[in-house]
């Protein structure tokens, strides 16, 4: 990019900030504590903030303008501060469980946040992560082309495969804050070993929560991505991940919820990152995309006849092909498309 484009990009992102972020509201909290006297916090007290830290120094993607290294120091999060090893109950089978009735741990001073930003908490001792943490919006999302992560090994890392792994390897570079969501190419900070399950099963629908919901509505999202690490553990027990929408005070999307780094049939040594078969594994009916009642896009979170012309454009990540029914899968959340359900809300 030229410079002049830069500075364009740096005068279009003030501006988009300041008509995205100004009127944040600040005495809107999320927990319920303290509630009452939030609520007597004046609208102005925020406004003396939203004086934006317009960036003078040249960058050439929007990725360098918007990681703000001192914020990352501000933000320290932790996640012994709000949670205890016995609130996460074990892993029973379910990708994904609820944290805190839902409501995420940010404090009214986070919901004051009036500007766009991402951070990511230095590597510790250990060579380990911890929490990512971002106002994400439009002009988050990556300018530039995604590389690959080869050369990065977060702790614990092992490239194991396993047959019945989908795409065969046990671990990903999962990355904290989603490479959609925050652009963040081959950040250190931001990619933990993740089990496939994990990445696939329980991150990615949540991820796409919050892209969805800024692409539809051009608001920002407070978001933070918490892994958490036992011990010395080098490989984390799973990821909180935390989402509120700003402008419109959690009403659009609000969720807290934890995700197990496990994978059905291995046994991990989480100190260490070792693994190995534990003859658990049952294949799921595995269901065809070719001999299957519906597939449904993990992305939109729309479900389709499995000859639906959107199918053959979804992309591998994002279909879930799948013999439940219609009601069931409406129950879970999921919608019928408009063209090949005529968006009928019942089952036959
Ligand atoms: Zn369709």
């Amino acid at each position: 990019m030229k410079k002049t484009g830069g500075y364009l990009l740096i005068l279009l992102l003030a501006a988009g900030l300041l008509a995205g972020c100004m009127n944040v509201p600040s005495a809107k909290p999320v927990p319920a504590a303290e509630s009452e006297q939030v609520q007597t916090v004046p609208e102005t007290a925020s406004q003396t903030e939203t004086e934006l830290p317009v960036q003078t120094e040249t960058a050439d993607t929007a990725e360098t303008i918007l990681q703000t290294e001192n914020l990352a120091a501000e933000k320290t999060f932790s996640w012994e501060k709000v949670l205890s090893l016995d609130d996460i109950p074990p892993f029973t089978g379910e990708a994904v469980i609820e944290i805190n009735g839902n409501v995420p741990f940010f404090t009214e001073e986070d919901l004051r946040a009036s500007s766009s930003f991402v951070s990511y908490s230095d590597l510790d001792g250990l060579g380990r992560c911890a929490a990512a943490y971002g106002c994400v919006g439009t002009e988050t999302e990556p300018a530039g082309e995604r590389t690959l992560n080869d050369q990065i090994h977060p702790s614990g890392w092992h490239s194991d495969t396993y047959d019945f792994v989908d795409q065969l390897y046990l671990y990903n570079r999962c990355h904290l804050i989603a490479y959609s969501i925050a652009g963040s190419n081959g950040d250190p900070r931001n990619l933990i070993t993740g089990t496939r399950y994990m990445n696939t099963k329980g991150m990615l629908p949540y991820e796409n929560k919050v892209l969805r919901y800024i692409e539809e509505t051009g608001n920002h999202v407070l978001y933070r991505v918490t892994p958490v690490f036992e011990g010395d553990n080098l490989v984390a027990s799973g990821v909180l991940m935390e989402a509120y929408s700003l402008e419109d005070s959690g009403s659009g999307l609000m969720y807290c919820v934890y995700a197990y780094n496990v994978q059905p049939g291995i046994r991990i040594d989480y100190l260490t990152g070792d693994n190995e078969e534990d003859g658990s594994y049952v294949p799921e009916s595995e269901v065809s995309e070719e001999d299957c009642k519906y597939v449904v896009n993990l992305r939109s979170e729309k479900i389709h006849l499995p000859d639906c012309e959107s199918v053959k454009k979804m992309s591998e990540l994002n279909k879930w092909p799948t013999n439940l029914s219609l009601e069931d899968l409406i129950k879970k959340g999921y919608e019928p498309c408009q063209n090949c359900l005529g968006g009928q809300q019942t089952g036959k």
